[in-house]
């Protein structure tokens, strides 16, 4: 196993429903450590380009509204085999798949609005990170 870093997202329905804390506590039982976080309203260009590998599908003009409708919270979870280990704690994209005790299946109830977001992999997730986050940003949690 190795140690990893993650790009975590708090949907808009995830922060209007007033959970970042308690989603926060589900990162943090599994072993995650939040290395770097902010707020903010996407735009609409850059949800656009951030979810740009499913501009073709159905569901993206939805997923781009949905997303620009409220804040979201940002984070870099670092943590052994964190890319996995983060997209477990999430559950299955979903809700009705996801497993009891996911963040999915306890929070959300639909594919279109399902609380978080995490990368799919060592790619994706580095490519994910730098879009919200400077270097200089993530900060080492040397203890
Ligand atoms: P994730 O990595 O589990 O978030 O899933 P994907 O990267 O495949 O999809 C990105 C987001 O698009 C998901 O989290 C859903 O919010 C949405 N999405 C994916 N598949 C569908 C679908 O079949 N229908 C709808 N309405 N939304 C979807």
């Amino acid at each position: 196993m190795a140690i990893e870093r993650t790009l975590s997202i708090i949907k808009p329905d995830g922060v209007a429903k007033n959970i970042i804390g308690e989603v926060y506590s589900r990162f943090e039982k599994a072993g995650l450590r939040v290395v770097a976080a902010r707020m903010l309203q996407l735009t609409r260009a850059q949800a656009e380009t951030f979810y740009g590998v499913h501009r073709e599908r159905p569901f993206f003009r939805p997923l781009v509204e949905f997303m620009i409708s409220g804040p979201v919270m940002a984070q870099v979870l670092e943590g052994e085999d964190a890319i996995a280990r983060n997209r477990e704690v999430m559950g299955a994209t979903n809700p009705k798949d996801a497993k009891p005790g996911t963040i999915r299946a306890d929070f959300a109830k639909t594919v279109d609005e399902n609380v978080v977001h995490g990368s799919d992999g060592v790619e994706t997730a580095r490519n994910e990170i730098a879009f919200f986050f400077p270097q200089t940003d993530i900060c080492a949690r040397s203890r």
